[in-house]
């Protein structure tokens, strides 16, 4: 009989599987999912099981054997292995990798995908503290008799607190004096009822979309909440968890943000008595695995987290939500460039139960889905209690003087918002205090010399920051180029707003929130306690501000910028600059107070701006479809993005080049002719962070017949020779195309 041969994934970039045999005296239990230790090259390193077989490409004598073998049964539970799978294939980036994004980093080190085991020591039955093995030996006396004023043993992690010392101890256990008993930490019991707090009644539109939610539990579906902001969407959320728990399942809730965290958290456990996880960035490797594991054991009830939560296992799931399921942040831009709503749609399916997806401003992708019958459309088109709808301005600022960007009537219209007590939320999308530094006598402006891009001056720290590759430099006394001294900041950013505002209102407090303000522990929860306290104050801030915060005392939004989306060369920068202002203008009168949106625009009659702000988002994604249908854009066609950048100019075009005529051949033998090749063009930015781009676009109708393409073609791509001397990257259903 031929004998076993195991095809692992490993942490390799390569689209491939590797080939051993099995270690030695493992039994023939091994199942796919399971860890081994492996031999690589001169290192060891861990891969995952994906198949067994008997048949290998590589010579026999050249296999070799596997080190470990790490699990008794496999960490993933098979429906996250296969989303893993398909992840892999869809995305076209390889199975180990996608594995590396898929498991928490202690389970990639090796450690033991079980909760953790507790030592506790005990004194031994029978133990005397008048022992004559103990006559001569103080130090070990004294351990024996810390240790024996607790009956129920010290945990290990106690031991150090009571001083008690390691090598007497050490002895005592030799002389079986005392012992160590190991146990599994139990997961934290829940009692009682689940919920905390009364809920509230719904009004009717949320009872529909509640109800259409429910009859679909225990199957698969997909729906659209589609509800502007403030309609109630969260609550339709919180009573569609409890059924969930009550029919002993789990939740499992994405949010676009971690800084919404906190509010989310505190949200779901007043609400519940639940064991609740959330997943954000400051755990250490050890509480994430634990989470991790409280949720594949049954130990959580509810997990929040951002994009990666995403490969959460759950023992029972119940209910996928994704909130605010527009935002960019689902798309990961490194590595494996998932999508973590497309892929909660996949796991939804894999795991045959609900998925729920909720924006005030869908996505277009979305909003065609649910046209196409592909997710049920709910729609909430009330502001929920007795909230009333903003009312939009738009202020035209062609040739009005601009103070930091602040016009002379946004000035007044806070000042009277301050004045009745309320609060201000003016919203700039560009950190620092000036997006260059120009010399007024011979125009020099504050490159970056790593990148074609300007260097951001920011006053506080007093340097140029290049906010696409980090560079930092001291701004220059004088100019570089003429030596002059007549170096000016030009335009606004939020530090140049913030400055000014404070001098424009002396007696309010000007909050400004950003990367920047909110880059230190805990800084985030201050700001957020302060505006929640409800004194008049301004903030000020990035689309940091716009996603999802409830802030009841706010009644006037101000969007100082509302241009630049207007005339982008990406096409989906309408899209954004839609979805941006609703949302930011969905922060103003979400409590009884009525609520005001200043625009400030020089287009102030632009029929796309025109129809946002009187018709609303749903009336501009309309319109916005029908236009992307027309062009043949997303989502009427699929697209892939091969990205390559080197550091000799013309490298990566070259290796575009070869992958170009490579996609040619590849797709008339496989008579694929409907998928366009466009480019190889040097990428929008050329030059960033000192290495040279360029990009490849893959476009086509149908998604089938791309991927037909894309997988032989990837795989034929890591051969050519010059794709060791570019790094490169594919990118499918890229958000960006640059
Ligand atoms: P969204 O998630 O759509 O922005 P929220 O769920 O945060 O909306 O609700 C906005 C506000 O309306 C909150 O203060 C919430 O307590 C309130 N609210 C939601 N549903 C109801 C309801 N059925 N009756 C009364 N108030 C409600
Ligand atoms: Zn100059
Ligand atoms: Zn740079």
């Amino acid at each position: 009989m031929s004998p076993v041969i195991l095809r692992l994934a490993l942490p390799s970039p390569l689209r491939r599987l590797f080939d051993y045999l099995p270690p030695a005296g493992v039994p023939a239990a091994l199942q796919p999912g399971m860890r081994l230790r492996v031999p690589f090259g001169r290192r060891e390193i861990i891969g995952i099981l994906v198949e067994l077989t008997t048949h290998s490409e590589v010579p026999a004598d050249k296999l070799r054997p596997a080190l470990q073998l790490l699990d008794r049964q496999p960490p993933l539970p098979a429906s996250l292995f296969k989303l893993s799978l398909w992840a892999a294939q869809y995305y076209q980036h390889s199975l180990g990798d996608t594995f590396a994004w898929a498991l928490p980093t202690l389970l990639r080190q090796g450690e033991p995908a079980e909760t953790r085991i507790e030592r506790i020591w005990h004194v031994s039955p029978g133990a005397q503290l008048d022992d004559p093995r103990l006559s001569r030996a103080p130090r070990q006396l004294e351990a024996l008799r810390a240790l024996s004023q607790h009956p129920h043993g010290v945990p290990q992690a106690l031991l150090e607190r009571l001083q008690l010392n390691r090598d007497s101890l050490k002895l005592l256990l030799d002389k079986g004096l005392i012992h160590i008993e190991e146990r599994r930490q139990a997961p934290a019991e829940r009692h009682g009822a689940w919920l905390a707090q009364a809920e509230l009644p719904l009004n009717d539109e949320q009872r529909r979309a509640f109800e259409a939610v429910r009859a679909g539990f225990g199957q698969f579906h997909c729906a659209l909440l589609a509800g502007v902001t403030g309609s109630g969407k969260t609550e339709v959320y919180l009573q569609l968890i409890r059924e969930t728990l009550e029919a002993g399942k789990q939740a499992l809730v994405l949010i676009p943000e971690i800084n919404l965290g906190p509010q989310t958290l505190e949200r779901f456990a007043r609400r519940f008595n639940a064991r609740i996880v959330l997943l954000h960035s400051a755990l250490t490797d050890r509480e994430r695995l634990d989470a991790w594991l409280a949720a594949r054991d049954g130990a959580a009830d509810i997990v929040i987290g951002t994009r990666s939560a995403l490969f959460t296992p759950l023992k029972n799931p119940g209910l996928i939500i994704v909130d605010e399921e527009h935002d960019a942040s689902y798309k990961q831009q490194e590595g494996l460039r998932y999508h973590a709503r497309d892929l909660a749609a996949v796991r939804a399916r894999l795991e045959n139960i609900p998925l729920l997806l909720g924006s005030a401003t869908p996505a277009l992708e979305s909003l065609h889905n649910a046209q196409s019958g592909r997710y049920a459309l709910l729609r909430l088109n009330q502001r929920a209690g007795h909230a009333q709808p903003p009312r939009f301005i738009r202020l035209d600022i062609k040739s009005l003087p601009l103070d930091s960007g602040i016009s002379g009537p946004l000035q007044q219209a806070i000042r009277q918002t301050l004045e009745a007590g309320q609060q201000v939320l003016v919203f700039l999308n560009r950190r620092g205090f000036a997006p260059t530094l120009l010399c007024h006598d011979c125009g020099w402006m504050s490159q970056c010399p790593r990148c074609d891009a300007r260097m951001t001056y920011h006053q506080r720290s007093r340097e140029l920051r290049c906010h696409h590759c980090d560079h930092r430099e001291r701004p220059p006394a004088q100019c570089p180029k003429c030596n002059h001294l007549d170096l000016r900041p030009v335009g606004a950013g939020t530090e140049r707003a913030e400055e000014r505002l404070s001098t424009l209102f002396p007696d309010t407090e000007v909050l400004r929130i950003d990367r920047d303000s909110t880059s230190r522990k805990g800084s985030m929860d201050r700001l957020f306690q302060r505006i929640q306290h409800g004194e008049p104050c301004i903030l000020i801030g990035t689309q940091m501000l716009a996603k999802g915060h409830h802030f009841p005392r706010v009644t006037l939004v101000a969007v100082l910028d509302a241009d630049g989306g207007l005339f982008s060369a990406d096409f989906r920068a309408s899209e954004r600059m839609a979805q941006q202002i609703i949302q930011v203008a969905g922060r103003a009168g979400r409590a009884e107070m009525p609520g005001k949106v200043v625009v400030q625009t020089h287009l102030a009659d632009h029929p796309l701006l025109v129809q946002l702000t009187e018709q609303g988002y749903f009336a501009f994604a309309e319109q916005a479809l029908s236009e992307r249908r027309g062009a043949g854009l997303p989502p009427f066609a699929h697209l892939a993005l091969l990205r390559a950048d080197a550091h000799q100019p013309g490298q990566a075009e070259a290796f575009l080049d070869h992958a170009c005529s490579l996609a040619e051949q590849m797709r008339d033998e496989l008579k694929l002719e409907t998928v366009e090749l466009l480019g190889p063009v040097p990428a929008p930015m050329e030059r960033r962070a000192g290495r040279h781009r360029a990009q490849l676009l893959l476009q086509a109708g149908n998604r089938a017949t791309l991927h037909r393409l894309l997988t032989p073609w990837l795989q034929a791509l890591e051969q050519l020779p010059g794709s060791r001397s570019v790094r490169w990257s594919i990118d499918v259903d890229p958000l960006d195309l640059f």
